[in-house]
């Protein structure tokens, strides 16, 4: 049987950060990965996604065009396999340059699905490994609606993978996945209808934000029908159609269901060591990552918000803890900042209005609401928002929030204000980047 330090199971983002630390700390590390290397993010997430989001802003920058002086010029039609070749060409050579990174670190990797044995040994490809620690870093699948005929819509796996692309689409949910994907197709020049149950997108974001998310996103193409869930999917011919509560069908040649993403848990031996899921389905850990005994838990498995950078600096804290040398290392998740690339992008650190008051009382609320000068000549009517809330007795800034171009972009540097404690009066002494969306920020009053 062969030993190891560390047995990860799963190369997704938090899986090859914390085995390429560990193995750089002097750890004999073995990986096992049966599908890509990168894991959601590098294969059917962050990184195709946004690569589809350049390609959808096309057909934007060629409406604008004329208004800039170009004559003549047009999106022409979506090559969609040209699209998707080139998007995996990038896909592979990311793929190799994270093998290239575990190999350069010591790191051994198993290319098969590994299930726990024991409490601490785990088989793959009918071997058996021993290990000191295995860490659990399989990530999240999406989650279709509990509701008859769900296998006829497809899921974001899919929409990377696609022969065709469809004429009509209907994207159901209303978080991240919904609006970045609503806005793909439409930006594709797919008709595209944006399906959820709330009353507006985004729940959990502030409030303007999800206003003007709802606003703005409909100006781009995107058709909503709200405050409906889906009841049943079924599919005639090439028809798909989706009923909704209340009697309404709506009809497409594609259905998505971005409803959500669950642990991806199943059959890797967890009570082989004593160990399950919550009632949620999440592995529950302490603050070094164990879920129990010799076994670890990081990224989507683990309730702690679902995205790359998190599982990345969790993985730098369980590597710290577990084999540099580092029993103080601390996951911090206050003022995590988060973009959703929808058309526009949205962007948000700290909390939201709601939220700031629920928490400390009373609080100072910015906002600006305006064209931004490259919307301007096109006079398309979008509009943009910057919105700050501060504490009314010491004026720290809790939360800072914006929908426009880059929005993703320009919330990084303010959330290293907000992460030092920055108040709006050090924000107003700041002078501004001129003439940016990002200046708002420093002026508003
Ligand atoms: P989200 O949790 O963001 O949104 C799920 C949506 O599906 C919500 O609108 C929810 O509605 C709706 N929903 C859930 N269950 C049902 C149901 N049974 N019937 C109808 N509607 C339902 O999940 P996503 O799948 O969009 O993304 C998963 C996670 O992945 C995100 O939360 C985020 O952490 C991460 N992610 C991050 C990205 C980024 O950083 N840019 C991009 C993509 C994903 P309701 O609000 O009513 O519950």
């Amino acid at each position: 049987m062969q030993t190891c330090d560390l047995f990860v199971i799963g190369g997704g983002s938090g899986g090859v950060r914390a085995a390429r630390l560990a193995a750089e700390s002097g750890a004999h590390v073995i990986l096992a990965e049966s599908q890509h290397l990168g894991g959601t993010c590098v294969n059917v997430g962050c990184v195709p996604k946004k690569l589809f989001t350049y390609a959808a802003e096309f057909s934007e920058a060629a409406q604008d065009a004329s208004a800039f002086g170009w004559s003549q010029a047009q999106s022409g039609q979506l090559n969609w396999p040209q699209l998707r070749e080139n998007k995996n060409r990038e896909i592979a050579r990311l793929n190799s340059v994270y093998q290239n990174n575990l190999q350069n670190a010591g790191v051994q990797i198993i290319p098969h699905r590994a299930q726990i044995s024991g409490p601490n040994t785990i088989a793959a490809n009918q071997q058996e490994y021993q290990a000191q620690k295995i860490l659990v870093a399989v990530g999240a699948q999406p989650a279709r609606p509990r509701i008859p005929g769900a296998e006829v819509g497809v899921v974001s796996d899919n929409m990377f993978h696609l022969e065709i692309m469809p004429k009509r689409a209907i994207v159901v949910g209303g978080g991240y996945i919904a609006l970045e994907f609503a806005g793909i197709l439409a930006g594709f020049g797919v008709d595209t209808t944006l399906c959820f149950r709330a009353d507006q997108p985004l729940r959990g974001f502030d409030s303007d934000l999800r206003r003007i998310a709802a606003n703005e996103v409909a100006r781009r193409g995107v058709v909503f029908k709200t405050g409906k869930a889906p009841e049943k999917t079924e599919e005639s011919g090439k028809v798909k159609k989706l009923h909704l509560a209340g009697g309404e069908t709506l009809e497409a040649d594609l259905i998505l269901f971005a409803t959500g993403r669950r642990p991806a848990l199943e059959n890797l031996g967890l009570d082989q060591a004593g160990i399950a899921p919550n009632e949620k389905g999440f592995l529950q850990v302490d603050e070094s990552f164990c879920v129990g005994g010799n076994v670890y838990a990081l990224g989507d498995v683990i309730p702690t918000p679902a995205l790359t950078p998190v599982a990345i600096a969790e993985a730098k804290v369980f590597a710290a803890r577990a084999f540099g040398g580092d029993k103080q290392a601390q996951m911090d998740y206050e003022n995590i900042p988060t973009a959703i690339f929808s058309r526009p992008n949205m962007a948000s650190v700290g909390m939201t209005e709601e939220r700031a008051r629920e928490k400390v009382g009373e609080v100072d609320v910015y906002r600006a609401e305006f064209t931004a000068m490259k919307d301007g000549l096109p006079e398309t009517g979008r509009r943009s928002l910057v919105k700050l809330i501060a504490g009314k007795k010491d004026g720290r800034v809790l939360g800072a929030h914006i929908a426009g171009a880059h929005a993703g972009e320009i919330i990084q540097g303010f959330a290293v204000a907000v992460k030092m404690g920055a108040t709006k009066r050090d924000f107003d002494s700041v002078v501004g980047v001129h003439p940016t969306t990002a200046e708002e920020f420093v002026t508003l009053r």
